[in-house]
């Protein structure tokens, strides 16, 4: 499937530190070592409603990963799936009344829209659910294979006890994964499984829905297994980061990793294990089922410049939860123009230490905060209180932080 388009980013001349990560698996830091080049996989949309607020500030999160690789001198194979037949998807077409293929092309073409003017750098391989059928295929017979796979009526399961590093990503303990195995797409009650926490990994044919021809019978494929198989294919077993919203830590990302896992002699599947946090809106998590969503379209439609949505999620770390305010984009968009005008003098406070705080900042777990307020300080040392030239001691300055600004942050200015 085609990405979306590459911005031009400038090059640094002082290249950034190694990148340090939070990993979910383990609860600590990690560096990850890329043995060429950087391989990340970050789990995409499933394409029936708009980009709201909670996923771009997931991708721009991953993207700060991508950027601040690329500035310690990693090349990145990024890739990223689009879940173009899923349930949800089906609901919301035969709700909507809309051909199912119209709806993902539609949405799926709006993210892409998105994600450009937020200068979101794009995956090298963006792959849709359909076009990876014959990987899951391979991928289902393979676990067959190894015996983890049984059927219940015309569906296929995956059996847990396959893996013995089962519940080694998440390190949820069986309560906690029973209940989110049951809110988040999962079919515990369903009589007939081994264990109420395996998962489907091919859906057999219902009336009225898409399928295609496998081993079992028509049908359509698991959402876990799409994400493992498409994953496998483009970046190998043991990749360095496998990313997401923290609501796919159980069971979707225990569940890939299983999946690879149990036909891959039990290598991990990932290196590092990374989830960005949950935003919220009037007092609950964005989400399609609340309908309390922020989309990125309609700020766009308001004639609110990206840089400005951008800078405005930038302010939140990656991996906090935390609730979007209406007031930090208008903050978003004063803090632009004031960063503008000290940039268009020229000259300023010395760049050179701003340019490695920032980079230190980005590379120290995706600290875009830290990183935004040097900005910040630099910009008060530049105009001074009253907003006028106070510090012109580097004639070169504001080169150099506009390229910082676009290469570590992605704001373009
Ligand atoms: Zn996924």
């Amino acid at each position: 499937m085609r990405a979306w388009s590459a911005p031009e980013v400038p090059r640094l001349t002082q290249p950034g530190p190694a990148v340090s990560l939070h990993d979910t698996a383990t609860g600590g830091r990690i560096v990850p070592t890329p043995d060429g080049a950087a391989r990340l996989y970050v789990c995409g949309i499933t394409p029936y409603d708009a980009t709201h607020l909670g996923h771009a500030a997931t991708y721009l999160g991953f993207d700060l990963l991508q950027r601040a690789w690329r500035n310690a001198g990693h090349d990145v194979v990024y890739v990223q799936n689009v879940t173009d037949v899923d349930d949800p998807l089906l609901e919301r077409a035969e709700k909507v009344k809309v051909d199912w293929v119209a709806l993902a092309e539609r949405e799926t073409e709006l993210f892409r829209t998105d994600m450009e003017a937020l200068r979101v750098l794009p995956p090298a391989h963006y792959i849709g659910a359909v076009e990876s059928i014959p990987l899951v295929i391979d991928l289902i017979t393979e676990l067959e294979a190894a015996g983890a796979t049984y059927r219940v009526e015309q569906d296929l399961y995956y059996s847990v006890a396959a893996d013995p590093r089962f519940g080694a990503e998440s390190g949820y303990d069986r309560d906690t994964m029973l209940r989110l195995f049951g809110e988040r797409g999962g079919d515990p009650e369903r009589p007939g499984k081994r264990d109420p926490l395996d998962c489907v990994v091919w859906r057999g044919e219902r009336e009225g829905e898409p399928s295609w021809d496998s081993p079992w019978g028509k049908g359509r494929p698991g959402w876990h297994i799409e994400c493992a198989a498409i994953a496998r294919e483009h970046l190998g077993t043991g990749f360095d980061v496998q990313g997401g919203g923290s609501d796919l830590v159980f069971p979707h990302h225990e569940m890939c990793a299983g999946h690879v896992q149990v036909v891959a002699g039990g290598a991990p599947f990932a290196q590092v294990y990374s989830h960005a946090g949950m935003v919220a809106y009037d007092g609950e998590k964005m989400s399609k089922s609340r309908g309390n969503l922020v989309f990125v379209s309609a700020l766009r439609n308001s004639d609110i410049d990206p840089m400005a949505i951008r800078l405005a999620l930038l302010r939140h770390h990656y991996r906090s939860d935390w609730e979007w305010q209406d007031a930090e984009l208008f903050d978003a968009v004063d803090d632009l123009a004031r960063w503008r005008r000290a940039l268009a003098l020229g000259a300023g406070a010395p760049a050179a230490p701003v340019v490695t705080a920032v980079l230190d900042a980005v590379a120290d777990d995706l600290d875009a905060p830290t990183a935004t307020a040097a900005i910040d300080a630099w910009v008060d040392a530049t105009l001074g209180a009253a907003g006028h030239l106070a510090d012109a001691s580097d004639p070169r300055a504001a080169a150099a932080i506009t390229d910082v600004l676009d290469a570590a942050l992605g704001l373009a200015l």
